[in-house]
């Protein structure tokens, strides 16, 4: 979902005019009546990369945009919670799935949309899953046999090719990146964006980190 350009006023519900306000650099919907001035600013998504026994839990969407397509459990973030709070509770309405936080593991900006995702390594707390209302189905992979021509999104795809990359190396990353589209062919397939900025930054091996028995 792009994130919507604002039409009407929020305090007077009438039509905003387009102009640059005073001291700005960019048009912005003002209300010709109160003056208050709309912003339109990018939207957080929050998600989990669930991983036992060499296998990662996705979702099968029952929603639009992408339904019938997979993703790891994620959601856009609500007021008053902390990144962490809203992936786990993505987790559990989507896979029914009660989660721990172990690390963030990647950022990525989709400027074309207007989104900032946080994806999360979690670990399954409690002993089943579920497809939650959004989610016809849910089904844990092995990593070869991810289903990479049905999954929802470029940034999901990325993603998981950079986990699965860091396991099949033996490494623990940190990634941070931004999905810049070509503008030419489909901005729903990967290959036509520049991933050329990313930064992977490697941890410190930490016997801590591999722990699985909680705290
Ligand atoms: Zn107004």
């Amino acid at each position: 979902m792009i994130v919507p350009v604002p039409v009407h006023c929020i305090a007077c519900g009438i039509q905003l005019r387009n102009e640059i306000p005073p001291g700005e650099d960019r048009t912005r919907g003002v209300c010709p009546d109160c003056g208050t001035i709309h912003y339109r600013n990018p939207k957080i998504v929050v998600g989990t990369i669930i991983e036992e026994a060499g296998r990662v839990l996705l979702c099968r969407r029952a929603i639009e945009p992408a339904e019938g397509l997979w993703t790891p459990p994620a959601g856009f973030l609500e007021m008053g919670e902390s990144m962490e709070a809203g992936a786990v509770r993505e987790t559990m309405e989507e896979a029914c799935a009660e989660v721990a936080i172990v690390r963030t593991f990647a950022r990525i900006d989709l400027t074309r949309i207007g989104q900032v995702h946080e994806l999360f390594l979690a670990r399954l707390e409690s002993s089943d899953v579920a497809a939650g209302v959004e989610s016809h189905e849910v089904r844990w992979f092995s990593w070869d046999e991810i289903p990479w021509h049905e999954l929802a999104f470029p940034v999901v795809e990325w993603v998981l090719r950079l986990r699965a990359e860091d396991l099949a190396s033996g490494q623990e990353r940190i990634h941070r990146g931004c999905l810049h589209w070509n503008e030419v062919g489909p901005p729903l397939s990967l290959e036509n964006y520049d991933l050329g900025d990313l930064q992977s930054l490697r941890l410190a091996p930490s016997p801590a980190a591999d722990e699985h028995n909680g705290e």
